[in-house]
């Protein structure tokens, strides 16, 4: 086992791998920008190092500057989390070079999936079902509209090198096609500096359903359930829940196995994530695999009571699963739910500022997972995501109201957050029926934001 691991990230993903290092008694050493000197990820590392200013491009993401600070501190491992350096194949391969382990797949793993018009090749070889679509990338809006015309509209234009629901655009007839290759064309080129575009059949108000997988260096791939993460704001996830009520016992049985398949088609090891559209008549499709750990990884571990950090960590050290499939067992029902600084009502602006008040909830059955304390302040240079609340319940309904409960106690004061709109759309029929699809929020935003204003609620502020 390692002693020594660096973290290079920063926020929740940081401090969850900090936990998890420290109940294995390895070691951990923090990067941190300027704009981070007191951050909580910094105070709970054995070690922490300043990598630079707080752009994230001058330090979370300055590849020599994180390399120097393992290599100088001892480590022997770095941990990516998610975002940043996570999907960088070029960064795995530099850790090899020098000599740390990245805890993660191979740098030609992560380039195979990270390509997503490649990665869907691939798995069409593998046999696992991919969205219609074009045959690698398309150069130009010409070439998309042929390939439209042949899967027929509508179509999703997408970023081949896209994340977090960037680079994407629904297309719905020819006329509209041109304009939105382009705007999707240059927002790629603006978030990731690759501008290369794919086409696919747009599948209308899917689920979105994903697996979650782990794979050792001895061969043994296995998954552990899946999570349904239908409920997105401009494609990007908001509240995540496993097990999905979309999925019978045998079609999750099909999913997990088609799962497993694109994990060793690739030959990954590691935690990963296989994402999958499902449609009205249960036709499911990959879209794309994320090479990671998670934002919504709590709610798998909740289910299965497995940390998958902990098992990131024992297979990157060269350890066997510490688990069988047959081991993996769904108990209860887990649900997250992401709190940003953002306002809603205003397009999901974000919204940093000084955290004047923070109260997180507990109790049975509740984990916080959260960088926040009270008077940190949020810096505009990172993501808005400043707490996970995810609750574990023997069954769905009573998880829901052991979040609603946790929702009404939770206090974050210093700027806006989407807590209340979480809180009313634990109220929705359709969330409460668990019929809802990926166009659930944009659908009912209005409504719920409309109920937001009641007098009553405003009344004593
Ligand atoms: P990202 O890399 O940004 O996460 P994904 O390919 O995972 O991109 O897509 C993000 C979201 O966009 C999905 O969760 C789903 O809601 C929607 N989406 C993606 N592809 C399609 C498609 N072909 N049809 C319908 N919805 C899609
Ligand atoms: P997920 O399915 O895990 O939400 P996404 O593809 O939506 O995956 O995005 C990856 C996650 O990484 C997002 O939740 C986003 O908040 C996080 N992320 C992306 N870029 C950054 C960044 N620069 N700093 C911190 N987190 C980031
Ligand atoms: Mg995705």
């Amino acid at each position: 086992m390692f002693h020594r691991i660096l973290v290079a990230n920063r926020g929740e993903i940081a401090v969850r791998v900090i936990r998890a290092c420290r109940e294995m008694g390895v070691e951990t050493v923090a990067v941190y920008s300027t704009a981070d000197k007191d951050a909580l990820h910094v105070q709970l590392a054995t070690k922490a190092v300043c990598i630079g200013p707080p752009k994230a491009a001058d330090s979370y993401l300055n590849q020599t500057a994180v390399l120097t600070a393992a290599v100088e501190s001892g480590c022997e491992a770095v941990h990516p989390g998610y975002g940043f350096l996570s999907e960088n194949a070029e960064f795995a391969d530099l850790c090899r070079r020098c000599a740390l382990k990245f805890i993660g797949p191979s740098g030609d793993v992560i380039r195979s999936m990270g390509d997503k018009a490649a990665a869907r090749e691939m798995m069409i070889k593998a046999g696992v079902p991919v969205v219609p679509g074009s045959d690698g990338c398309v150069a130009d809006s010409g070439e998309a509209l042929k390939v439209a015309e042949q899967v027929g509209y509508p179509v999703m234009l997408k970023a081949s090198a896209g994340g977090g629901g960037r680079g994407m655009r629904r297309v719905f007839t020819p006329e509209e096609l041109p304009a939105a290759f382009d705007a999707a064309r240059a927002e790629a080129e603006a978030c990731f500096g690759d501008g290369s575009m794919y086409v696919e059949k747009l599948i209308l108000n899917p689920r979105h359903i994903e697996f979650q997988i782990m794979a050792d260096s001895q061969g043994h791939v296995v998954h552990l359930g899946e999570r349904d993460c239908s409920i997105q704001r401009r494609n990007q996830k908001l509240m995540e829940e496993s097990p999905s009520y979309a999925l019978s016992e045998e079609l999750r049985k099909a999913m997990g196995e088609a799962a497993v398949a694109a994990a060793r088609a690739c030959g990954y090891e590691g935690a990963g994530t296989v994402e999958f559209v499902l449609d009205k008549e249960n036709h499911y499709y990959f879209i794309e695999m994320n090479t990671r750990i998670q934002v919504e990884h709590p709610v798998t571990e909740m289910v299965t009571g497995i940390d998958l950090v902990r098992e990131q960590i024992r297979v990157a050290a060269g350890l066997p699963l510490s688990f069988t499939q047959e081991e993996v067992r769904l108990q209860g029902h887990a649900i997250e739910v992401r709190i940003n600084a953002e306002d809603p009502a205003n397009g999901f602006r974000p919204c940093p500022g000084k955290t004047e008040f923070v109260h997180f909830p507990g109790g049975c059955g509740v984990r916080v997972d959260s960088a926040l304390y009270n008077g940190f302040t949020l810096s505009p240079y990172y993501d808005s995501m400043v707490a996970k609340l995810i609750v574990h319940a023997p069954n769905r309904l009573t998880a829901i109201r052991r979040l609603r409960r946790c929702l009404e106690e939770l206090v974050v004061e210093g700027y806006p957050t989407g807590a209340d709109l979480a809180y009313l759309i634990l109220y929705h029929s359709e969330y409460l029926r668990g019929t809802y699809d990926t166009s659930f929020l944009e659908k009912h935003l209005e409504e719920l934001l409309d109920w937001q204003e009641l007098p009553s609620e405003g009344a004593d502020e």
